[in-house]
């Protein structure tokens, strides 16, 4: 299968983005005319360097306004047509992208437009070129891949074919059934693009909106199990107009569009019977059944107060590691391990971060599977060299430096705590915190999609809703994502500017991180007054807070009496009841929250944010003053 993406979807300037795409591992690009016109070198020269790095050109485009147009204008649009021919040749490319034409003078008629196709492939096969005919959304007369298709079809010419964009299709909520129909060699080149569901005009939509495969709402998976249900054996290319990933990184954008490309053919290869896709063997996305620890990078002062917060929610000191400076605490099922080394990972994350999470531990199914298909799609795997008696656990870089542990019952990885670390066996139940809830990661707005990409595309985890949290200083939005049976729940919280809770904590912190960890109990009063005699500090919540409560749900007063004087919120959907209960910050912003999800609540309290957040705020340290 060869994989392309179009220059149009990457930022920087031309070598920028073949450098990006080329390093992504795509095997060629279409190219847009504005970036050839663009750089500064001949079109040999360009095609040139395009090939030099491994890359062919799969397309040129755009070439528009072609079809249907009165005579007057119709041989010079012929004239056109013949000069691209001349730059396509010196490019080293033989199909041009013809879309369907929205000049206002061109006057329809599925045969006027299919002779001036049959014509123009004539004057393709003398030069050995191709065109590719492709319904836009807006298009004057031809604005559906079925009428398309049939001007293709009229043409009847062995270089003339159809091109089809899953944006065009899907955007217009045509049937991507349809697609069965047509001849899989008729189809000449296949254009993938998400996108969000939005309500506005399809030209705006499409120019601004577009995103990679699985980044949005559109069944692009069904559009391509019905391509190559025709046997379509060309390249498969990510056409993506997005105003946020012509700001980025021209290689985040790049790696995000290989992994979302390889995952979608991946899906399509396994769930659409008889076709044939030449991928690799890819694992299948992996089954996470639970967080099996979370490691702080810390040192000095903040090491000392993290080791003062943990005995206050319950946790015991269960053990050190063999070797190196790792503290293990646990409480029931949680350990979170914090890491006081003076070199390796943690320690440099800790340079650049101070007190961070540093490396999240996820228990899975198959610990060297998940490896597999994470490299497969893109990812780093991460190694760090092991010390005497220590095992080598399977491990991968997350997105912002973060690296992913991956620990399995089958190879015997789960057992890493009585083989590396001197421990003992718990002395009590702790506080009632029985596991991982949610873990909290901030970002910028910006960089959420990446990160929701790089979730759903190894593990086998659903987006949830997104929700627009309101901070008094403007908006985060927060994104839910959770695999099955609610094992592994992560929130990804884009912050807009740094006035934010989490803008400010993702400006001291260098770059996104983990800002909260949300604990499970099974009985939030009880955890609560165990915690009163652990002398731990909550977050105090204002008098006002109660009184609303009352007056938005109908809850008993004794009850709300009893949240309150135990710092406890309370939100509720159809699913249940959610109680909440927060840690005052420590070390520049973090936060641990315990919670008590009862039935099927879906939520992580949305609703409570706002109070919360003006909570920590009130803790803020002054500006200026230096973290402690
Ligand atoms: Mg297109
Ligand atoms: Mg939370």
């Amino acid at each position: 299968m060869k994989t392309s993406i179009a220059t149009v979807s990457i930022s920087g300037n031309l070598p920028e983005k073949l450098e990006a795409i080329a390093k992504a591992g795509f095997d060629g690009i279409e190219i847009f005319e504005q970036d050839f016109i663009a750089h500064d070198g001949d079109p040999r020269e360009v095609g040139d360097l395009i090939r030099s790095m491994g890359l062919e050109i799969t397309l040129f485009q755009p070439f528009r306004d072609f079809e249907g147009l009165p005579d007057t204008l119709r041989a010079k649009a012929f004239d056109r047509a013949e000069r691209k021919f001349d730059l396509m040749q010196e490019l080293g490319t033989d199909l041009v992208l013809i879309c369907s034409s929205c000049h206002p003078e061109a006057v329809g008629g599925i045969d006027r437009a299919a002779r001036d196709f049959h014509a123009l492939g004539e004057r393709a096969a003398k030069r050995d070129l191709r065109v590719g005919y492709e319904a836009l959304a807006w298009g004057r007369h031809v604005n559906d891949h079925r009428d398309a298709w049939e001007v293709v079809r009229r043409a009847d010419h062995a270089n003339v074919g159809l091109i089809l964009d899953s944006f065009h299709t899907l955007g217009r909520k045509i049937d991507p059934e349809t697609i069965r129909r047509i001849p899989g060699d008729k189809i000449f080149f296949v254009q993938l693009a998400d996108a969000p569901v939005i309500d506005m005009d399809l030209l705006y939509w499409s120019r601004h909106f577009r995103n990679m495969p699985g980044e949005g709402d559109l069944p692009v998976k069904d559009f391509m199990r019905a391509v190559m249900a025709t046997g379509y054996s060309g390249p498969v290319s990510l056409e993506i107009f997005n105003d946020q990933f012509r700001g980025g990184s021209p290689n985040t954008i790049a790696a995000d569009g290989y992994r979302s490309l390889i995952a979608l053919m991946d899906d399509v290869r396994n769930e659409e019977q008889g076709v044939d896709i030449d991928l690799p063997d890819i694992p299948a996305r992996t089954d996470v059944s639970g967080v099996a620890f979370v490691e702080f990078a810390t040192l000095g002062g903040e090491a000392k107060a993290l080791e003062a917060l943990l005995p206050t929610l319950g946790f015991e000191l269960a053990g050190k590691h063999i070797s190196k400076k790792l503290q293990l605490w646990q409480q029931n099922d949680i350990r979170i391990v914090l890491n006081l080394e003076n070199t390796g990972h943690a320690h440099s994350a800790f340079v650049m971060h101070g007190t961070t999470v540093c490396d999240i531990g996820l228990s899975v199914g198959d610990a060297k599977a998940t490896v597999k298909r994470a490299s497969l799609l893109g990812a780093k795997p991460f190694n760090q060299p092991i010390g005497p008696g220590e095992l080598n656990l399977p491990a991968i870089r997350g997105l912002g430096g973060s690296v992913l542990h991956f620990l399995d019952d089958a190879t015997g990885l789960n057992k890493v705590w009585e083989v590396e670390f001197d421990t003992h066996s718990l002395a009590a139940q702790g506080a009632g915190l029985k596991r991982i809830d949610h873990l909290a990661q901030t970002m910028s707005y910006d960089e959420m999609l990446s990160w929701a990409l790089f979730y759903t595309t190894l593990f086998d985890m659903q987006k949830t809703l997104m929700v627009d949290v309101v901070d008094p200083d403007g908006l985060v939005r927060s994104q839910g994502m959770e695999a099955k049976d609610g094992a592994l729940r992560i929130t990804l919280n884009g912050a807009e500017t740094h006035r934010t809770l989490a803008g400010n904590f993702l400006a001291d912190s260098f770059g996104a991180s983990v800002q909260h960890i949300a604990l499970a109990t099974d009985d939030m009063f009880e955890t609560a007054e165990k915690l009163k005699t652990l002398d731990f500090d909550s977050l105090t919540m204002s008098k006002n807070y109660y009184a609303d409560l009352t007056a938005r749900f109908d809850l008993d007063s004794g009850f709300v009496a009893r949240l309150s004087s135990l710092n406890i919120l309370y939100d509720e959907d159809a699913g249940g009841r959610y109680l909440q209960l927060y840690s005052k910050p420590f070390a520049g912003g973090m936060f641990f929250e315990i919670v008590e999800r009862q039935k099927k609540y879906s939520g992580y309290g949305a609703p409570n944010a706002p109070f919360r957040i003006a909570a920590q705020k009130r803790l803020a340290r002054p500006k200026g003053m230096p973290r402690i």
